[in-house]
């Protein structure tokens, strides 16, 4: 039995043509569907012309086919675009897609506002107004695919939210991206704060997903004079997790380290980062140029390159990640779904 309302979005394959056979539907008629919705990505019952009028009637009664609402759309200079939506269920959320040496990547949003607080992201100010649904986190790929007919190659949960503290809805959009919306795993990145509990359930999953861990210190006072959670969880509990993940999944994670003049950028630090990098932990460290937030006391670092070169010479993989968008406010931590910016 399927709950009248219930968006079309949420059901499983299996629930989808359970019930077209219950409205005595030929087999082939879940293909046509599944083309409509996935593939062609047209969901409105009145337009699926091959389908006989009184299936389309029952569609439209039985289900709902929400969508997102654009509210705001702007272009970086750099091709980097930034979105604005109004959710189905209610809330602002942003989205970005990023152009670049032939990636198409989008930075999807897992929930509204964030709770972590990070003392230099511009969404951490927001708090946290509601979890995000999965069918809402997966429309933000749908529409640039569909309605906006952007390509898209790569996939980033570095949009607002933590998306291990939406675990099952954020799962649920993973499934769907996957499977109908044909992105492997591999070009699918999970960015997280690092929280254990979450580490621990993505390592007992089949899939392999991209991990990569925001650490931006790894010296214990240092890291939680920036992120606020890092006084609950310590740097060894999440070290723990992130071995196991790497040795039980026979992978390498990223480790996320954006340099914050005078906060995180001095040798001491590097060398730090260094320790925590060792075997059975296998990381690979991207060095982000920090994108300012207006009120916030943070600047990037300029020492970037010398942190970067003291990380190789140690023989660790470093690599710098430059700001993309950041004249549109879309760079990573600077999403605050206002219109003006
Ligand atoms: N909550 C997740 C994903 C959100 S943000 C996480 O913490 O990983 C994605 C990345 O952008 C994180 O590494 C985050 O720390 C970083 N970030 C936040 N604010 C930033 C800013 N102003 N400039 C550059 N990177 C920022």
């Amino acid at each position: 039995m399927v709950r009248i309302g219930t968006p079309v979005w949420t059901l499983r394959r299996e629930q989808l043509s359970t019930w077209l056979r219950e409205q005595g539907e030929p087999s082939f008629r879940m293909a046509q569907l599944e083309e409509w919705l996935w593939e062609k990505g047209v969901p409105h019952p009145n337009a699926m012309t091959d389908l006989p009028v009184s299936l389309r009637q029952k569609l439209e009664e039985t289900f709902s086919f929400p969508t997102l609402t654009l509210l705001h759309r702007r272009k970086s200079q750099d091709g980097t675009e930034k979105f604005l939506w109004e959710m189905p269920e209610g809330g602002k959320v942003e989205t970005v897609w990023i152009p670049h040496s032939g990636r198409y990547t989008i930075c999807i949003s897992s929930q509204v506002g964030c709770s972590l607080n990070c003392r230099f992201c511009a969404t951490g100010q927001l708090g946290l107004e509601r979890q995000l649904h999965g069918y809402e986190i997966l429309l933000q790929l749908y529409e640039l695919r569909h309605t906006f007919k952007l390509p898209i190659t790569h996939v980033v949960f570095m949009g607002m939210g933590e998306p291990l503290l939406n675990y099952s809805a954020v799962m649920e959009a993973l499934e769907g991206i996957t499977h109908h919306l044909h992105i492997s795993p591999r070009r699918i990145t999970l960015s997280t704060v690092g929280i254990p509990k979450g580490i621990y359930r993505l390592t007992e999953r089949k899939e392999r997903f991209e991990l990569a861990l925001s650490l931006h210190s790894a010296i214990p006072e240092k890291r939680k004079a920036i992120i606020p959670l890092a006084a609950h969880i310590s740097l060894s509990e999440l070290r723990e997790a992130l071995s196991t993940y790497c040795q039980r999944k026979r992978d390498w994670i990223t480790l996320e380290y954006v340099l914050l003049e005078g906060a995180n950028d001095s040798d001491e630090d590097a060398e730090a980062l260094y320790d925590f990098v060792q075997f059975p932990l296998q990381a690979k460290v991207n060095l982000i140029e920090y994108n300012p937030v207006p009120g916030l006391p943070y600047r990037p670092s300029p020492r970037m390159q010398h942190f970067q070169r003291y990380l190789l010479k140690r023989g660790l993989i470093a690599t710098i990640r430059r700001s993309r968008g950041a004249d549109i406010a879309a760079g990573c931590g600077q999403l605050a779904r206002r219109i003006s910016s």
